[in-house]
């Protein structure tokens, strides 16, 4: 299972990630924006961080819910709200929850993907981070179909964000600040996108 200590681990991990990747995001962001999403990200998550001590003794939804919120008030732009969204909506099914199996960390992901979407209304090949995080909630599915261990389905999870973010270059945007460029957004790496592959990193980096 993936313990309350390992979902600490997560977002101080998140944290890391986003303060090492800050300027590889905004970088990317520049590309096809407005050069602020490394900067968004590493703020959120480093108010996260801030908060970690206060998580010890509380159960994951509580926690996730926190994450949320803290990222609501700290990230700003288009992402802001919606991985704040995928927080506080990931942290419905874990409710009072101190450890999570695969099926459970499924339902997890699921239920806040599903929260981005209604709030941003991205559809496929948009190019948005969303054209990560249906990969990989369909990657932990497939995992968990198998009977695959927490580690296994995180590897492969990881793999397939990847895959799906450098799958975003070639799209052209039709959401967010990118799609004002029009064909001009082609041949760029969504920053979005990218940064759910580190927030999956980060969760594979919390089980190893
Ligand atoms: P802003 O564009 O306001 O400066 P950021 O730079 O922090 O915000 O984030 C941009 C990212 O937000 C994009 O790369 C994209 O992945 C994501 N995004 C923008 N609009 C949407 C949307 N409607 N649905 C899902 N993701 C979106
Ligand atoms: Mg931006
Ligand atoms: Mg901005």
């Amino acid at each position: 299972a993936l313990t309350h200590a390992q979902i600490i681990l997560w977002l101080q991990q998140c944290a890391l990630l986003f303060e090492k990747n800050s300027d590889y995001l905004t970088d990317l962001d520049r590309e096809i924006g407005d050069a602020d999403h490394g900067l968004n990200m590493n703020r959120g998550f480093r108010k996260v961080q801030e908060k970690l001590p206060e998580f010890a003794g509380q159960d994951i939804g509580t926690i996730l819910k926190t994450t949320g919120m803290t990222l609501l008030s700290n990230i700003g732009g288009a992402s802001g709200p919606l991985f704040s969204t995928f927080f506080i909506r990931a942290a419905k099914p874990t409710a009072s929850l101190q450890n999570l199996e695969l099926n459970q960390l499924v339902e997890m992901v699921t239920e806040g993907v599903e929260g981005i979407v209604s709030r941003g209304k991205a559809e496929p090949n948009d190019k948005t981070m969303c054209d990560v995080w249906w990969p990989v909630v369909e990657s932990l599915k497939h995992a968990n179909e198998q009977n695959l261990s927490i580690k296994e389905a995180l590897s492969q999870a990881q793999v397939a964000a990847e895959k799906a973010a450098e799958n975003t270059i070639a799209m052209q945007a039709r959401k967010g600040r990118a799609s004002y460029l029009g064909e001009r957004s082609i041949g760029h790496k969504d920053p979005g996108s990218a940064s759910v592959v580190l927030m999956i990193q980060a969760l594979a980096n919390s089980i190893n």
